[in-house]
């Protein structure tokens, strides 16, 4: 089975059409989570994600725009963005959005690997350091976890006698690209596929990974996609102009 693992798209509809367009082949999509907030597709963008499967858990951003998270913790910008996304969600996708599970999900079939947005002890907790990867990695009972929130492609892994963060490598800064990860036993994982609409990793191009069940590899990508008009449409309406920018910079 080949797993497609797609987070935080970010109404970011350009970079969605582009992984899609550039994935390999695959069997099933994981989505985890985060589908609107900042971009300005999020209708269009929960069209397309529905169609891809019903594999979802919920992100921040999910819960913002539909009420279940207050918006004191957001930042300025990111409070801007729920409340214009919600303005725009219709209400189908609005109760859509709004009944997404809470992770970690488990993935029906493969009873080694979970889903979820943030930590796997916390769906709001940001895994950013090894520090903050090592609780979750020791106390697991599941050995592969994937997660997003973060928006930084890569992950962590503990064994009986080390715990690291790794990140894909790549050789460009402006061509399609993938970085496979093979899979050891007896480790234990923590991976980010990165963020489709919104990467954080100085990377401005699109980030999304391929699991390889039978084979236990992890193919990272990233993809170019059409920057501009997904800044044009951000900008179009009139969001706050840096939720444009920062996509060129990948921060
Ligand atoms: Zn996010």
């Amino acid at each position: 089975m080949r797993i497609l693992l797609l987070s935080d798209i970010h109404a970011n509809l350009e970079a969605l059409e582009a992984c899609l367009a550039g994935a390999p082949a695959y069997d099933l999509v994981a989505n985890l989570g985060d589908v609107v907030g900042y971009g300005a597709s999020p209708n269009e963008v929960i069209d397309r994600s529905r169609a891809l499967g019903k594999i979802f858990v919920r992100g921040n951003h999910d819960k913002a725009a539909t009420g279940l998270l207050e918006l004191d913790d957001f930042n300025p910008m990111a409070a801007a963005a729920a409340v214009w996304t919600r303005d725009q969600l219709t209400p189908e996708h609005f109760d859509w959005l709004h009944s997404l599970p809470q992770g970690p999900l488990p993935l029906e079939d493969f009873p080694h690997v979970q889903l979820v947005h943030g930590s796997p002890g916390d769906e709001d907790a940001y895994v950013v350091s090894i520090g903050d990867a090592l609780v979750p990695l020791i106390t697991l009972t599941t050995p592969l976890t994937f997660f997003g929130h973060t928006h930084l492609q890569g992950g962590f892994f503990a064994n009986g006698s080390s715990a690291d963060g790794f990140r894909p490598e790549y050789r460009t800064v402006g061509q399609a690209e993938s970085v496979s990860l093979q899979l050891k036993s007896s480790t234990r994982y923590l991976i980010n596929p990165g963020s489709v609409g919104q990467p954080r990793d100085g990377d401005w191009r699109a980030a999304f990974a391929l699991f390889d069940t039978e084979a236990q590899i992890v193919h990272f990508h990233r993809t170019p996609y059409n920057l501009k008009a997904a800044q044009d449409r951000i900008f179009a309406a009139n969001l706050p102009s840096r939720l444009a920018t920062r996509l060129a910079a990948g921060r």
